[in-house]
């Protein structure tokens, strides 16, 4: 939605197509409780932003990236506050901010803890102002037509129908979220299976980073339901069975930030406290303890609302009163759609990406919390003005020889759709590949288990071929848009996963039990996964560093 404002404030006489699989309010944005960063205080820098988020990215972050990034977040989140974002403010009515992990000062704007409910309405209500936005809801893009090394718009199932459609356009703009769906534990919504990465590296263009996929500290066990950051930057304090504040009386490397650690480590923190036998057990494995007891209920109900809403209802605990269990969960790819700063995707001219799918390399091995619903407005503006700007100059395609692809779209959907004779089904491969996500690309990862879940997503691939379908029905099919995602989401854990496996070191959120160290002699790169029909190839891309150069990460 920030892309397509960006462009059609851009230039008088462009129209943009805006398709969602979902109506737009349902996007998983929606449900971000915690903040977006942007510096607001005197005493605040952008250097001070942009070297917490270098050192967060474990050095792995382009520098020019982090520098425009963190120059434009203040801007952006003024703008969303003037199209009637409610920023929380303080006594005297400046704009309030809360501490996040791994961020040296209070820099997190928020609206309460409903702060992706109140951003993605204001961007909503103020892309309605412009009739040259034209949405395309719940319509499920199965394609991008790439012409002559050009895309030329994209093939879209409707989900209402059952019908295939070409849309047409010169310039296309993914904006269509993570991956957290390939694995069993994750915060996101069921709509986050990595279709946009999935359609750009079939298209040709390389998966970058994939290797980086974050768990964020506190999930509620079983669900997997976020428990916000915010609950660490009011003052929340994380606990073994025996009531220890372990961040604090030991050594996991974040210093006297302890509880404001950044994502990577507290995650690993909580795993080893479960692993010497310091975890509370519960039908839903072992679990680690969230408390807010002594913040007391007036500042629990005026800063975590939803938090205590979400605590009652789904696990039966109400923190004004008892500490909530907690355990490390999928939370945000790092990686994505290797795209420079300008939102250009790396192969294939007139596509452009910008938000979680799209990896600007801002984030690099590890993101700080609160810096992506950011991302999402600065490199949303940027790469809007990027496509149209490009859009200008290119040549409309052939309509006739495009509707074609389009007919192919429709054909290979009507075979799916339904189909009968194979012996899988869709949530045997989804278990399967999400247990074997989980085994070899969790919080710790080794050589051997690793190179199994390699193994184990090629055989799922070939499993995939035999799938049994029920529902042959055409309106609202649900079963051939999940098996359609089904198909994105084994992309996605194939680039995660071979990507992992070629990283010998332990960088952010990348920890090998068996290469401890970062190294930076021989991984300080990006990696690229590039779609070959013979299996994920691998390459390299140089970071681009700057001021800051590579040092310990300590806190
Ligand atoms: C529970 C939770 C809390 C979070 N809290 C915070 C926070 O406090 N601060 C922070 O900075 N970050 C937070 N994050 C991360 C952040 O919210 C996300 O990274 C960000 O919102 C992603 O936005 P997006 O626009 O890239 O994608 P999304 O909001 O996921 O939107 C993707 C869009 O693409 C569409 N789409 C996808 N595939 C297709 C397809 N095949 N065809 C058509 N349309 C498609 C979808 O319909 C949707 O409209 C949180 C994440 C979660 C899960």
């Amino acid at each position: 939605m920030r892309a397509a404002i960006a462009a059609v404030e851009a230039d008088p006489d462009i129209s943009v197509a805006l398709v969602s699989k979902v109506y737009p309010m349902r996007s998983h944005t929606v449900s971000a409780e915690g903040g977006a960063a942007g510096v607001a205080r005197e005493d605040d820098s952008l250097e001070m932003h942009g070297f917490d988020t270098v050192k967060g990215s474990d050095f792995l972050g382009d520098q020019d990236v982090i520098q425009y990034f963190v120059e434009h977040a203040p801007k952006e989140l003024t703008r969303l506050e003037h199209w009637g974002c409610p920023w929380s403010r303080n006594e005297d009515g400046s704009v309030a901010t809360r501490a996040f992990g791994g961020m040296s000062t209070k820099r997190t704007w928020y609206a309460a803890d409903k702060v992706g409910f109140h951003m993605l309405h204001s961007l909503f209500q103020h892309s309605l102002r412009f009739d040259r936005i034209v949405r395309y809801d719940e319509q499920f893009v199965t394609k991008l037509i790439v012409d002559g090394g050009q895309v030329r718009g994209v093939t879209a199932l409707d989900i209402r129908e059952g019908v295939v459609r070409c849309i047409l356009g010169r310039a296309v703009v993914l904006c269509t979220g993570g991956a957290g769906k390939i694995f069993p534990f994750t915060t996101n919504g069921n709509i986050k299976t990595g279709d946009g990465m999935a359609l750009a590296y079939r298209s040709g263009v390389p998966l970058k980073d994939m290797e980086f996929v974050q768990y964020h500290p506190t999930g509620l066990p079983g669900t997997g339901i976020l428990i916000t950051e915010a609950t660490r930057g009011e003052g929340g304090h994380v606990k073994n069975k025996d009531g220890e504040r372990f961040l604090v009386t030991r050594d996991y490397g974040v210093g006297k930030k302890a509880e404001l650690g950044p994502r990577d480590m507290i995650s690993r923190a909580i795993v080893q406290e479960i692993e010497a036998g310091r975890g509370i057990d519960s039908q839903y494995g072992q679990y680690a303890l969230l408390d807010l007891t002594h913040l007391g209920e007036e500042k629990i109900d005026s800063r975590l609302p939803m938090v205590r809403e979400l605590c009652k209802i789904y696990a039966g605990v109400d923190p004004v009163y008892e500490p909530i269990p907690i355990r490390p969960v999928v939370h945000y790819m790092m990686g994505g759609v290797d795209v420079d700063i300008d939102g250009k995707a790396n192969g294939v001219s007139g596509l452009f990406a910008a938000g979680e799918t799209a990896c600007v390399s801002l984030n690099g091995a590890n993101r700080l919390g609160s810096n992506s619903l950011t991302e999402c407005l600065v490199f949303g503006a940027r790469s809007g003005l990027s496509a149209v700007n490009f859009a200008k100059g290119a040549s409309a395609g052939d309509d006739a020889a495009l509707a074609k692809v389009g007919e192919a779209e429709q054909g290979r959907i009507d075979a799916l759709r339904g189909k009968q004779g194979g012996g899988e089904t869709l949530a045997g491969i989804r278990g399967d590949m999400q247990k074997a996500m989980e085994s070899g690309c969790g919080v710790y990862r080794e050589e051997a288990t690793m190179q199994q879940t390699v193994r184990d997503i090629a055989e799922l691939e070939g499993r995939y071929a035999n799938l049994s379908l029920e529902d042959s029905s055409k309106v609202f099919n649900t079963e051939i848009v999940a098996a359609l995602e089904l198909e994105n989401m084994l992309d996605c854990a194939r680039a995660v996963s071979n990507s992992a496996a070629s990283r010998n070191e332990s960088r952010g959120a990348h920890t090998r039990r068996d290469a401890t160290a970062r190294d930076d002699v021989n991984f300080l790169y990006h990696t690229l996964c590039h779609f070959d029909p013979a299996g994920p190839r691998l390459d390299k891309k140089d970071v681009t560093l700057g001021r800051w150069e590579p040092e310990e990460r300590k806190y």
